[in-house]
């Protein structure tokens, strides 16, 4: 389901190789997520400003305080992620700039993003309409709510840390799902949930540093 980008200034090819051979040392093994990675314009989603370092393997401000992941914690959760026993359905909790919404549209059949800052959404939305994606549906909402109409999700994915395992969306993961999420407050680390006929399956990786997720619209 790779996307042709074609005709939106898909220059920096160069760069977005070189990001992709960073990414396989990393430990980056998923080929999907690799050429998935490599054939989306990450530079649209930044400010000009800053869009020099779009490919490097920073996350840089996007605004109103918050930050576009780094590539690598894009590719290694997006990699959890489409571990999934189906890719129907993925839920994206903070869709910030909409970078990694576009990352998963092109790996699931729908992404379902919630922000809840508008301004960044609407942003994402210009975004996102500019790069003709068909198969997103970007919503203002909270994150610790979730999306009741549209679960259960094979995959959800958290790009900003709570501090306890939001209870709506546990629920709202299919059987055979996978919840990808960082946890914590000053110390963080990444986890996956695993949902089972009968029960959730839960393991602890790396060290993670994530902005907030905080309750509420803003
Ligand atoms: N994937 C995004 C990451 C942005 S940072 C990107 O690469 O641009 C995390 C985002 O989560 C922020 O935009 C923040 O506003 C949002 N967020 C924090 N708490 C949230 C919540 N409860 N519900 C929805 N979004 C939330």
């Amino acid at each position: 389901m790779k996307h042709d980008f074609a005709g939106i200034g898909m220059t920096s090819a160069r760069t977005r190789t070189r990001m992709v051979e960073r990414l396989r040392q990393q430990g980056i093994r998923n080929e999907e997520v690799l050429g998935v990675m490599g054939n989306t314009p990450r530079h649209i989603f930044i400010d000009e400003a800053l869009s020099h370092r779009a490919y490097d393997d920073v996350s840089l401000p996007i605004g109103l305080g918050q930050t576009i992941s780094q590539p690598y914690i894009v590719a290694r959760m997006v990699e959890l992620a489409v571990g999934a026993a189906r890719r129907d359905k993925v839920l994206e909790v903070g869709t910030g700039c909409g970078y990694q919404t576009v990352v998963l549209a092109q790996l699931f059949k729908t992404v379902y993003s919630v922000e809840r800052i508008a301004q960044l959404l609407d942003r994402a939305r210009t975004r996102l309409r500019e790069l003709r994606l068909t198969n997103t549906r970007l919503r203002h909402g909270d994150g610790f709510i979730g999306i009741a109409e549209a679960a259960p999700f094979d995959a959800i994915v958290m790009a900003a840390a709570p501090t306890y395992v939001p209870d709506a969306l546990l629920q709202q993961l299919a059987v055979g799902g996978r919840m990808v999420f960082p946890i914590g407050n000053t110390e963080q680390e990444l986890r996956i949930i695993e949902r089972t006929e009968d029960s959730y399956v839960e393991s602890k990786l790396e060290k993670v540093r994530f902005v907030p997720m905080l309750p509420g619209l803003a």
